[in-house]
């Protein structure tokens, strides 16, 4: 209705597809190799947000960079920060939708938690992003956005300067670690999340290596061999239950892949060794899964995997159906996990006053009826 479209943005973009819109361009071929490096150093390694300071590009070549293409990243619709420090972004992508992305800065590190769906397919009976149905899958460049945009905000590439918006001391202000525990299953959107891990992980770029990032999946069994050939990144199961039974109800993909075949894949996840652990998510619910018995069977299950477990106190939402363990509980379950040779296994809930802790995030985005689609159309 009136509103221009706006320009294709080049964030996120993989070097062949920066070759591909240089050709559009009509860049000669011979130049590609080293314009593409120019490009992918100015993105990834600078964060420009402007072609106009790509001074080793010649000018008439960013001219038309910029008539045709932007830099932009997802926008901000909110940003909170928590009492703790962690920010959580409500981000709006070019179609409208939205998606949430959470920095949580920690003692000499800093962590961002991405999202790779709007909504998810499944439903876990614990985690209020289950309660959106799946709105689409988010493209490479958009999750590598999230990224992008956390690093602006926090002042996180060379150069930012001091008194940068986020007013963080400039020690804390780095992502080291990205994890994709936001919204959706990152499984269920396997190519786009591969494409942008390899982009991220690049060692002239972002340069975040792939044992800093970790995927946590809720278990599609047999997608975990490939991802770990094809990926390659730390992995993170989120089991929550030693039976079956209990884990249908809490982890419904679990009527699939029960837990047997879903650790007999994390047996065989290509590069593992101690020095490589998968870890083992679990949320602590009261009165259903956190018994002391639950904790022995816990260790026992985990024997022969190098593992680590780590154990979430339950975070509740609006109309959530369960509460979160007693503190003294959780002690006492910590305890048996820790005496099995597992070290600091509570993850501490950051970030709960703005919703931002693990499974709270959920944003309005709904998927549009066929019919109202056309209609808008
Ligand atoms: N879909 C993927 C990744 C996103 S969820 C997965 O399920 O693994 C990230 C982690 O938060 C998972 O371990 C998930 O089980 C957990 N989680 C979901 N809801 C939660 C809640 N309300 N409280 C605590 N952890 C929760
Ligand atoms: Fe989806 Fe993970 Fe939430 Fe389950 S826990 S509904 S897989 S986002």
């Amino acid at each position: 209705m009136g509103v221009a479209p706006s320009k294709e943005t080049l964030v996120g973009l993989s070097r062949p597809e920066l070759a591909e819109k240089l050709a559009a361009l009509g860049v000669p071929e011979r130049q590609h190799r080293m314009r593409v490096a120019q490009l992918w150093s100015w993105i990834y390694v600078r964060g420009a947000t402007d072609f106009d300071i790509m001074t080793d590009i010649a000018k008439e070549l960013r001219g038309q960079l910029a008539e045709h293409f932007a830099l932009t990243r997802p926008e901000i619709v909110t940003e909170q920060v928590s009492v703790d420090g962690t920010r959580k972004w409500l981000l709006r992508l070019h179609d409208g939708k939205e998606i949430e992305t959470v920095y949580i800065p920690e003692e000499g590190r800093g962590t961002l938690c991405i999202s790779s769906q709007i909504g998810c397919t499944l439903t876990c009976s614990f985690c209020h992003t289950g309660t959106q149905r799946l709105v689409r899958n988010l493209t490479a460049s958009e999750i590598i956005g999230q990224i992008m945009l956390a690093r602006d905000r926090i002042g996180d590439w060379p150069g930012a300067v001091p008194d940068d918006p986020s007013g963080l001391p400039q020690g804390d202000r780095k992502i080291t670690n990205v994890v994709l525990m936001g919204m959706g299953e990152p499984l269920y959107n396997f190519d786009n999340v591969r494409d942008a891990c390899a982009i991220v992980s690049d060692g002239e770029g972002l340069s975040i290596s792939k044992r800093r990032i970790t995927l946590s999946t809720s278990g599609i069994v047999p997608e975990i061999p490939r991802w770990g050939e094809e990926a390659g990144t730390m992995l993170a199961i989120s089991l929550h239950a030693v039976r079956d039974e209990l884990r249908n109800e809490l982890v419904p993909i679990n009527r699939k892949w029960p837990i047997k075949d879903l650790l007999d894949a994390c047996r065989n996840y290509p590069g593992l060794s101690n020095a490589k652990r998968i870890t083992f998510e679990y949320v602590m619910l009261k009165g259903l899964n956190d018994s002391v018995e639950d904790a022995k069977a816990l260790v026992r299950l985990l024997a022969k995997i190098p593992a680590k477990i780590n154990l979430i106190p339950f975070n509740p939402w609006p109309g959530s159906p369960y509460e979160c363990s007693d503190w003294e509980q959780i002690e006492k379950f910590a305890e048996v996990v820790n005496r099995a040779g597992y070290a600091s296994p509570v993850r501490s809930p950051r970030g709960r006053d703005i919703m931002a802790a693990c499974g709270q995030l959920k944003s309005a985005s709904i998927k549009q009826r066929a019919s109202q689609r056309l209609a808008s159309a």
